[in-house]
Protein backbone atom coordinates (compact mmCIF):
# COMPACT_ATOMS: atom_id res chain seq x y z
CA UNK A 1 0.00 0.00 0.00
CA UNK A 2 1.42 3.32 -1.12
CA UNK A 3 0.11 6.67 0.93
CA UNK A 4 0.39 9.42 -2.22
CA UNK A 5 -1.83 11.89 -0.48
CA UNK A 6 -2.93 13.03 3.15
CA UNK A 7 0.21 11.79 4.67
CA UNK A 8 1.14 14.32 6.99
CA UNK A 9 -1.33 16.81 5.77
CA UNK A 10 -5.28 16.84 5.50
CA UNK A 11 -5.77 17.04 1.22
CA UNK A 12 -5.35 14.75 -1.24
CA UNK A 13 -6.67 11.59 0.17
CA UNK A 14 -4.90 8.78 -2.59
CA UNK A 15 -4.31 5.23 -0.87
CA UNK A 16 -3.06 3.15 -3.83
CA UNK A 17 -3.63 -0.94 -2.66
CA UNK A 18 -1.60 -3.48 -4.88
CA UNK A 19 -1.59 -7.06 -4.54
CA UNK A 20 -1.34 -10.20 -7.05
CA UNK A 21 -1.00 -8.15 -9.93
CA UNK A 22 -4.01 -5.95 -9.42
CA UNK A 23 -4.49 -2.53 -7.87
CA UNK A 24 -6.85 -0.27 -6.85
CA UNK A 25 -6.99 3.41 -5.47
CA UNK A 26 -9.02 4.56 -2.32
CA UNK A 27 -9.74 8.42 -2.99
CA UNK A 28 -8.41 10.56 -5.41
CA UNK A 29 -8.52 13.55 -3.93
CA UNK A 30 -6.87 17.47 -5.08
CA UNK A 31 -4.32 18.58 -2.56
CA UNK A 32 -5.14 21.86 -1.35
CA UNK A 33 -3.77 24.63 1.07
CA UNK A 34 -0.04 25.54 0.78
CA UNK A 35 1.13 26.85 -2.83
CA UNK A 36 3.90 23.57 -2.37
CA UNK A 37 1.07 21.52 -1.30
CA UNK A 38 -1.08 22.57 -4.00
CA UNK A 39 1.88 22.09 -6.73
CA UNK A 40 1.68 17.99 -5.85
CA UNK A 41 -1.14 18.23 -7.88
CA UNK A 42 0.79 18.77 -11.04
CA UNK A 43 3.47 16.34 -10.31
CA UNK A 44 2.78 13.37 -12.10
CA UNK A 45 1.30 10.00 -10.36
CA UNK A 46 3.91 6.92 -9.49
CA UNK A 47 1.64 4.48 -11.35
CA UNK A 48 0.12 4.75 -15.31
CA UNK A 49 -3.39 5.77 -14.64
CA UNK A 50 -4.70 3.33 -17.59
CA UNK A 51 -3.25 -0.03 -15.47
CA UNK A 52 -5.50 1.09 -12.31
CA UNK A 53 -8.54 -1.18 -11.87
CA UNK A 54 -10.66 0.46 -10.12
CA UNK A 55 -11.00 3.54 -7.90
CA UNK A 56 -13.24 3.25 -4.41
CA UNK A 57 -14.27 7.00 -2.76
CA UNK A 58 -15.14 7.48 0.68
CA UNK A 59 -17.37 10.66 0.01
CA UNK A 60 -17.72 13.54 -1.86
CA UNK A 61 -15.70 16.23 -1.08
CA UNK A 62 -13.15 17.91 -3.53
CA UNK A 63 -9.75 17.14 -1.13
CA UNK A 64 -11.27 13.37 -1.65
CA UNK A 65 -12.67 13.18 -5.01
CA UNK A 66 -11.11 16.40 -6.79
CA UNK A 67 -8.22 14.60 -8.66
CA UNK A 68 -10.50 12.00 -10.77
CA UNK A 69 -11.09 14.35 -13.66
CA UNK A 70 -7.28 13.97 -14.07
CA UNK A 71 -7.02 10.81 -13.54
CA UNK A 72 -9.87 9.62 -16.46
CA UNK A 73 -7.96 12.18 -18.83
CA UNK A 74 -4.46 10.57 -18.30
CA UNK A 75 -6.22 7.14 -18.96
CA UNK A 76 -7.34 5.56 -16.53
CA UNK A 77 -11.04 3.62 -18.00
CA UNK A 78 -11.98 1.33 -14.99
CA UNK A 79 -15.08 2.15 -12.20
CA UNK A 80 -15.29 4.67 -9.62
CA UNK A 81 -17.39 3.13 -6.94
CA UNK A 82 -19.06 5.05 -4.65
CA UNK A 83 -22.12 5.30 -2.61
CA UNK A 84 -25.85 6.87 -4.30
CA UNK A 85 -25.54 10.06 -2.50
CA UNK A 86 -21.97 10.30 -2.99
CA UNK A 87 -22.26 9.90 -6.80
CA UNK A 88 -25.04 12.55 -7.12
CA UNK A 89 -22.74 14.90 -4.95
CA UNK A 90 -19.85 14.94 -6.94
CA UNK A 91 -22.37 14.96 -9.91
CA UNK A 92 -22.10 18.90 -9.24
CA UNK A 93 -18.93 18.90 -7.42
CA UNK A 94 -16.58 17.93 -9.84
CA UNK A 95 -17.94 20.02 -12.70
CA UNK A 96 -17.71 23.40 -10.60
CA UNK A 97 -14.20 22.52 -9.55
CA UNK A 98 -13.30 21.93 -13.60
CA UNK A 99 -15.15 25.09 -13.82
CA UNK A 100 -12.91 26.79 -11.11
CA UNK A 101 -10.07 25.58 -12.58
CA UNK A 102 -10.36 27.78 -15.58
CA UNK A 103 -11.70 30.68 -14.01
CA UNK A 104 -8.82 30.66 -12.06
CA UNK A 105 -6.32 29.87 -14.80
CA UNK A 106 -8.23 32.33 -16.91
CA UNK A 107 -8.11 35.41 -14.55
CA UNK A 108 -4.31 34.57 -13.76
CA UNK A 109 -3.35 35.19 -17.33
CA UNK A 110 -5.61 38.51 -17.70
CA UNK A 111 -3.91 40.13 -14.56
CA UNK A 112 -0.58 38.87 -15.65
CA UNK A 113 0.12 37.03 -12.07
CA UNK A 114 0.47 33.50 -13.94
CA UNK A 115 4.07 32.09 -12.81
CA UNK A 116 3.56 29.65 -15.97
CA UNK A 117 2.41 31.56 -19.08
CA UNK A 118 -0.10 30.84 -19.79
CA UNK A 119 -1.43 29.04 -16.94
CA UNK A 120 -2.95 25.83 -17.68
CA UNK A 121 -6.29 24.79 -16.09
CA UNK A 122 -5.48 21.25 -13.91
CA UNK A 123 -8.42 20.38 -15.89
CA UNK A 124 -11.56 21.64 -17.09
CA UNK A 125 -15.18 21.08 -16.32
CA UNK A 126 -15.82 18.62 -20.14
CA UNK A 127 -12.53 16.47 -17.78
CA UNK A 128 -14.69 16.19 -14.62
CA UNK A 129 -17.87 15.44 -16.77
CA UNK A 130 -16.12 12.75 -18.42
CA UNK A 131 -15.10 11.33 -15.17
CA UNK A 132 -18.43 11.18 -13.90
CA UNK A 133 -19.34 8.22 -16.98
CA UNK A 134 -17.04 6.30 -14.77
CA UNK A 135 -19.30 6.39 -11.60
CA UNK A 136 -20.63 2.92 -10.19
CA UNK A 137 -23.29 2.54 -7.26
CA UNK A 138 -21.48 1.00 -3.84
CA UNK A 139 -24.01 -0.25 -1.65
CA UNK A 140 -23.78 0.39 1.82
CA UNK A 141 -23.50 -2.71 4.22
CA UNK A 142 -22.91 -5.46 1.88
CA UNK A 143 -19.70 -6.87 0.34
CA UNK A 144 -19.29 -6.52 -2.91
CA UNK A 145 -16.53 -7.41 -5.55
CA UNK A 146 -14.79 -3.85 -6.95
CA UNK A 147 -12.40 -6.22 -8.83
CA UNK A 148 -12.32 -9.99 -9.32
CA UNK A 149 -10.58 -11.35 -5.85
CA UNK A 150 -11.17 -8.02 -3.79
CA UNK A 151 -13.82 -7.75 -1.51
CA UNK A 152 -15.28 -4.41 -0.13
CA UNK A 153 -17.56 -3.00 2.24
CA UNK A 154 -18.93 0.67 3.02
CA UNK A 155 -20.42 1.25 6.37
CA UNK A 156 -21.31 5.33 7.36
CA UNK A 157 -18.78 7.37 8.49
CA UNK A 158 -21.18 10.08 9.67
CA UNK A 159 -19.45 12.98 8.02
CA UNK A 160 -21.31 14.54 5.30
CA UNK A 161 -24.17 12.49 3.10
CA UNK A 162 -23.18 9.49 1.80
CA UNK A 163 -19.93 9.23 3.76
CA UNK A 164 -18.07 5.68 4.11
CA UNK A 165 -15.86 3.80 5.26
CA UNK A 166 -14.64 1.54 3.31
CA UNK A 167 -13.08 -2.25 4.48
CA UNK A 168 -10.83 -3.80 1.58
CA UNK A 169 -9.83 -7.12 1.56
CA UNK A 170 -6.81 -7.50 -0.99
CA UNK A 171 -4.19 -10.42 -1.06
CA UNK A 172 -5.69 -11.86 2.34
CA UNK A 173 -5.59 -8.61 4.25
CA UNK A 174 -8.33 -6.54 5.33
CA UNK A 175 -7.48 -3.23 5.57
CA UNK A 176 -10.18 -0.70 6.85
CA UNK A 177 -10.19 2.97 5.72
CA UNK A 178 -11.88 5.49 7.89
CA UNK A 179 -12.79 7.93 5.92
CA UNK A 180 -13.83 11.05 7.10
CA UNK A 181 -15.36 10.37 10.23
CA UNK A 182 -18.05 12.82 11.81
CA UNK A 183 -19.91 12.68 15.40
CA UNK A 184 -22.77 11.54 17.00
CA UNK A 185 -24.14 15.49 17.55
CA UNK A 186 -24.80 16.31 14.11
CA UNK A 187 -28.25 16.59 13.36
CA UNK A 188 -28.36 16.29 9.68
CA UNK A 189 -26.52 13.14 9.70
CA UNK A 190 -26.75 9.59 11.12
CA UNK A 191 -23.72 8.87 13.27
CA UNK A 192 -20.51 6.55 12.05
CA UNK A 193 -21.17 2.99 12.11
CA UNK A 194 -19.06 0.95 14.31
CA UNK A 195 -16.13 -0.58 12.88
CA UNK A 196 -15.76 -4.20 11.66
CA UNK A 197 -12.72 -6.01 12.24
CA UNK A 198 -9.64 -5.19 10.41
CA UNK A 199 -6.00 -6.38 9.81
CA UNK A 200 -4.98 -3.00 9.14
CA UNK A 201 -6.21 0.47 10.07
CA UNK A 202 -5.96 3.52 8.46
CA UNK A 203 -7.57 6.60 9.84
CA UNK A 204 -8.20 9.76 10.14
CA UNK A 205 -6.55 12.88 12.35
CA UNK A 206 -7.91 16.19 11.30
CA UNK A 207 -9.11 16.93 15.09
CA UNK A 208 -6.75 14.06 16.95
CA UNK A 209 -5.41 17.07 18.83
CA UNK A 210 -8.67 18.51 20.36
CA UNK A 211 -11.73 17.84 21.97
CA UNK A 212 -14.67 19.42 20.99
CA UNK A 213 -15.59 22.53 22.21
CA UNK A 214 -18.61 21.37 24.23
CA UNK A 215 -20.65 25.01 23.84
CA UNK A 216 -23.66 24.83 22.13
CA UNK A 217 -23.36 25.73 18.46
CA UNK A 218 -27.33 27.00 18.52
CA UNK A 219 -25.66 29.57 21.23
CA UNK A 220 -22.90 30.90 19.44
CA UNK A 221 -24.95 31.00 16.43
CA UNK A 222 -27.12 33.25 18.22
CA UNK A 223 -24.86 35.66 19.75
CA UNK A 224 -22.88 36.08 16.51
CA UNK A 225 -25.95 36.69 14.69
CA UNK A 226 -27.41 39.05 17.43
CA UNK A 227 -24.31 41.21 17.49
CA UNK A 228 -23.38 41.60 13.85
CA UNK A 229 -26.93 42.60 13.86
CA UNK A 230 -27.19 44.68 16.55
CA UNK A 231 -24.12 46.88 15.00
CA UNK A 232 -26.02 47.06 11.76
CA UNK A 233 -23.82 44.72 9.73
CA UNK A 234 -23.67 41.42 7.60
CA UNK A 235 -22.64 38.06 8.45
CA UNK A 236 -20.48 36.84 5.94
CA UNK A 237 -19.93 33.00 6.35
CA UNK A 238 -17.83 30.88 3.88
CA UNK A 239 -19.34 27.51 4.03
CA UNK A 240 -17.82 24.44 2.64
CA UNK A 241 -21.04 23.54 0.02
CA UNK A 242 -21.47 20.29 1.05
CA UNK A 243 -22.49 19.44 4.50
CA UNK A 244 -21.06 22.34 6.19
CA UNK A 245 -24.13 24.41 4.20
CA UNK A 246 -26.63 22.55 5.42
CA UNK A 247 -26.14 21.81 8.89
CA UNK A 248 -25.89 25.57 9.12
CA UNK A 249 -29.10 26.10 7.41
CA UNK A 250 -30.72 23.50 9.80
CA UNK A 251 -29.59 25.98 12.90
CA UNK A 252 -30.52 29.04 11.36
CA UNK A 253 -33.91 27.71 10.71
CA UNK A 254 -34.52 26.58 14.00
CA UNK A 255 -33.32 29.55 15.74
CA UNK A 256 -35.51 31.77 13.05
CA UNK A 257 -38.20 29.36 13.92
CA UNK A 258 -37.76 30.05 17.89
CA UNK A 259 -36.84 33.61 17.57
CA UNK A 260 -34.19 33.43 19.56
CA UNK A 261 -32.57 35.16 16.19
CA UNK A 262 -33.70 38.08 14.33
CA UNK A 263 -35.45 37.48 10.90
CA UNK A 264 -32.65 38.51 8.86
CA UNK A 265 -32.83 37.48 4.87
CA UNK A 266 -30.16 34.99 4.74
CA UNK A 267 -29.05 34.53 1.33
CA UNK A 268 -27.21 30.87 0.18
CA UNK A 269 -24.80 32.45 -2.37
CA UNK A 270 -23.61 28.96 -4.42
CA UNK A 271 -24.97 27.45 -7.46
CA UNK A 272 -22.74 24.23 -5.63
CA UNK A 273 -24.20 24.63 -2.49
CA UNK A 274 -27.99 25.04 -3.90
CA UNK A 275 -27.43 21.69 -5.89
CA UNK A 276 -26.19 20.10 -2.67
CA UNK A 277 -29.07 21.09 -0.80
CA UNK A 278 -31.64 19.62 -3.57
CA UNK A 279 -29.42 16.11 -3.39
CA UNK A 280 -29.70 16.49 0.55
CA UNK A 281 -33.20 16.47 -0.23
CA UNK A 282 -33.19 13.55 -2.95
CA UNK A 283 -31.71 11.68 -0.38
CA UNK A 284 -33.87 11.20 2.73
CA UNK A 285 -32.44 7.91 3.82
CA UNK A 286 -29.13 9.17 4.07
CA UNK A 287 -30.05 12.14 6.16
CA UNK A 288 -31.66 12.57 9.75
CA UNK A 289 -34.36 14.69 8.88
CA UNK A 290 -38.26 14.38 7.81
CA UNK A 291 -39.22 15.66 4.95
CA UNK A 292 -40.85 18.44 6.34
CA UNK A 293 -38.19 19.32 8.30
CA UNK A 294 -35.68 18.93 5.91
CA UNK A 295 -38.51 20.97 3.50
CA UNK A 296 -38.44 23.68 5.81
CA UNK A 297 -34.39 23.65 6.09
CA UNK A 298 -34.07 23.91 2.74
CA UNK A 299 -36.92 25.89 2.12
CA UNK A 300 -34.91 29.32 4.99
CA UNK A 301 -32.57 31.15 2.14
CA UNK A 302 -33.17 32.92 -1.20
CA UNK A 303 -31.19 30.61 -3.89
CA UNK A 304 -28.67 32.84 -5.65
CA UNK A 305 -27.65 31.56 -8.45
CA UNK A 306 -26.87 34.75 -11.31
CA UNK A 307 -23.89 36.14 -10.60
CA UNK A 308 -25.07 39.83 -11.02
CA UNK A 309 -27.69 39.07 -8.31
CA UNK A 310 -24.78 37.95 -6.25
CA UNK A 311 -23.30 41.59 -6.89
CA UNK A 312 -26.32 43.23 -5.48
CA UNK A 313 -25.76 41.43 -2.35
CA UNK A 314 -22.58 43.82 -1.93
CA UNK A 315 -24.29 47.06 -2.42
CA UNK A 316 -27.54 46.32 -0.18
CA UNK A 317 -26.55 47.87 3.22
CA UNK A 318 -29.24 46.05 4.94
CA UNK A 319 -28.38 43.48 7.57
CA UNK A 320 -28.39 39.99 6.20
CA UNK A 321 -26.80 36.64 6.29
CA UNK A 322 -24.74 35.49 3.32
CA UNK A 323 -23.68 32.13 3.05
CA UNK A 324 -21.27 31.08 0.29
CA UNK A 325 -18.20 29.53 -1.34
CA UNK A 326 -15.47 28.30 -0.33
CA UNK A 327 -15.51 27.67 2.82
CA UNK A 328 -11.76 27.87 3.58
CA UNK A 329 -12.06 31.27 1.33
CA UNK A 330 -10.06 30.13 -1.53
CA UNK A 331 -11.77 31.13 -4.06
CA UNK A 332 -15.39 31.21 -5.07
CA UNK A 333 -18.20 33.91 -4.70
CA UNK A 334 -17.17 34.32 -1.07
CA UNK A 335 -13.76 36.30 -2.14
CA UNK A 336 -16.26 39.16 -3.56
CA UNK A 337 -18.15 39.55 -0.17
CA UNK A 338 -14.84 39.62 1.61
CA UNK A 339 -13.71 42.66 -0.53
CA UNK A 340 -17.06 44.48 0.07
CA UNK A 341 -17.46 43.03 3.80
CA UNK A 342 -14.17 42.47 5.48
CA UNK A 343 -12.73 46.21 5.60
CA UNK A 344 -16.11 47.14 7.58
CA UNK A 345 -16.12 46.60 11.86
CA UNK A 346 -19.83 46.52 11.93
CA UNK A 347 -19.34 43.00 9.98
CA UNK A 348 -18.47 39.31 10.82
CA UNK A 349 -16.91 36.87 8.87
CA UNK A 350 -18.13 33.69 10.74
CA UNK A 351 -15.83 30.12 9.25
CA UNK A 352 -17.27 26.98 9.94
CA UNK A 353 -14.68 24.42 10.89
CA UNK A 354 -11.17 23.35 10.04
CA UNK A 355 -8.98 25.68 8.55
CA UNK A 356 -6.19 24.21 6.78
CA UNK A 357 -2.68 25.96 6.70
CA UNK A 358 -2.18 28.11 4.13
CA UNK A 359 -5.41 29.34 3.32
CA UNK A 360 -7.23 32.63 3.50
CA UNK A 361 -9.19 31.10 6.34
CA UNK A 362 -6.63 30.25 8.44
CA UNK A 363 -4.64 33.35 8.25
CA UNK A 364 -7.85 35.89 8.93
CA UNK A 365 -8.55 33.37 11.80
CA UNK A 366 -4.93 34.01 13.16
CA UNK A 367 -5.59 37.37 12.91
CA UNK A 368 -3.99 39.24 9.97
CA UNK A 369 -4.66 42.89 9.49
CA UNK A 370 -4.99 42.35 5.83
CA UNK A 371 -5.67 39.33 3.16
CA UNK A 372 -4.54 39.55 -0.22
CA UNK A 373 -7.66 38.69 -2.89
CA UNK A 374 -6.99 38.65 -6.86
CA UNK A 375 -3.51 40.33 -6.36
CA UNK A 376 -4.78 43.09 -4.02
CA UNK A 377 -4.78 43.93 -0.34
CA UNK A 378 -7.59 44.47 1.18
CA UNK A 379 -8.07 45.60 5.10
CA UNK A 380 -9.86 43.28 7.75
CA UNK A 381 -11.45 44.99 10.59
CA UNK A 382 -14.51 43.13 10.43
CA UNK A 383 -14.78 40.18 13.34
CA UNK A 384 -13.65 37.10 12.41
CA UNK A 385 -14.76 34.03 14.30
CA UNK A 386 -14.76 30.43 13.56
CA UNK A 387 -18.00 28.41 14.55
CA UNK A 388 -15.64 24.97 14.70
CA UNK A 389 -18.29 22.94 16.75
CA UNK A 390 -20.07 22.93 13.49
CA UNK A 391 -16.99 20.65 12.05
CA UNK A 392 -18.48 17.23 10.35
CA UNK A 393 -15.11 15.63 12.01
CA UNK A 394 -14.68 13.61 14.76
CA UNK A 395 -12.69 14.91 17.68
CA UNK A 396 -9.72 12.75 19.62
CA UNK A 397 -11.79 11.63 22.15
CA UNK A 398 -14.34 10.61 19.40
CA UNK A 399 -12.09 9.10 17.02
CA UNK A 400 -10.45 7.14 19.86
CA UNK A 401 -14.00 5.58 20.98
CA UNK A 402 -15.14 4.77 17.73
CA UNK A 403 -11.41 2.64 17.17
CA UNK A 404 -11.75 1.18 20.69
CA UNK A 405 -15.48 -0.48 19.69
CA UNK A 406 -13.53 -2.80 17.61
CA UNK A 407 -14.24 -6.25 18.21
CA UNK A 408 -10.20 -7.07 17.66
CA UNK A 409 -7.58 -4.55 17.40
CA UNK A 410 -5.82 -4.32 14.27
CA UNK A 411 -2.12 -5.36 13.83
CA UNK A 412 -1.04 -1.87 12.58
CA UNK A 413 -2.53 1.67 12.38
CA UNK A 414 -1.76 4.59 10.52
CA UNK A 415 -2.62 7.78 11.44
CA UNK A 416 -3.60 9.82 8.22
CA UNK A 417 -5.41 13.01 6.84
CA UNK A 418 -4.14 15.91 9.52
CA UNK A 419 -1.54 18.20 10.10
CA UNK A 420 1.52 16.57 11.50
CA UNK A 421 0.78 17.73 15.25
CA UNK A 422 -2.97 16.34 15.04
CA UNK A 423 -1.63 13.28 13.72
CA UNK A 424 1.35 12.99 16.03
CA UNK A 425 -0.86 13.17 18.95
CA UNK A 426 -3.59 11.10 17.45
CA UNK A 427 -0.58 8.23 17.12
CA UNK A 428 0.50 8.97 20.72
CA UNK A 429 -3.08 8.30 22.08
CA UNK A 430 -3.37 5.18 20.19
CA UNK A 431 -0.48 3.58 21.33
CA UNK A 432 -1.08 5.12 25.26
CA UNK A 433 -4.89 4.35 25.22
CA UNK A 434 -5.23 1.91 23.33
CA UNK A 435 -1.69 -0.31 23.03
CA UNK A 436 -2.01 -0.70 19.03
CA UNK A 437 0.74 -0.12 17.09
CA UNK A 438 0.67 3.50 15.28
CA UNK A 439 2.35 5.53 12.82
CA UNK A 440 2.26 8.76 10.54
CA UNK A 441 3.16 7.53 7.08
CA UNK A 442 5.64 9.50 5.30
CA UNK A 443 3.99 11.44 1.89
CA UNK A 444 4.99 8.60 -1.09
CA UNK A 445 5.61 6.12 1.30
CA UNK A 446 4.97 2.15 0.59
CA UNK A 447 4.44 -0.51 3.43
CA UNK A 448 3.74 -4.18 3.15
CA UNK A 449 0.37 -4.77 3.91
CA UNK A 450 0.67 -7.82 6.34
CA UNK A 451 -1.42 -11.07 5.84
CA UNK A 452 -3.56 -12.44 8.53
ZN1 LIG B 1 -14.56 15.39 4.10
Amino acid sequence: MSFLGAAGTVTGSRFLAQAGGRSVLVDCGLFQGYKQLRARNRQPLPFTPADLDAVLLTHAHIDHSGYLPVLVRDGFDGPVFATAATRALCSHLLPDSGFIQEKDAEFANRHGFARHRPAKPLYTRADAERSLKRFRDAPFMRDFEPVDGMTARYSRAGHILGAASIRLEIGGTRVLFSGDLGHHGNPTVPPPDPPPDCDVLVVESTYGNRTRNDEDPENELVDVVRDTVGRGGTLVVPAFAVGRTQLLLYYLEKLTREQRIPPVPVFLDSPLAINATEVFLDHPNDHRLTIAQARDVCGLPRFVRDVEASKALDADPMPKIIIAGSGMATGGRVLHHLKTYAPDRRNTVLFTGYQAGGTRGSKMLAGVESIKIHGQYWDVRAQVRNLDMLSAHADRDELLDWMSAMARPPKQVYVVHGEAEAADALRHAIQERLGWPARVPEHGEQVALQRR
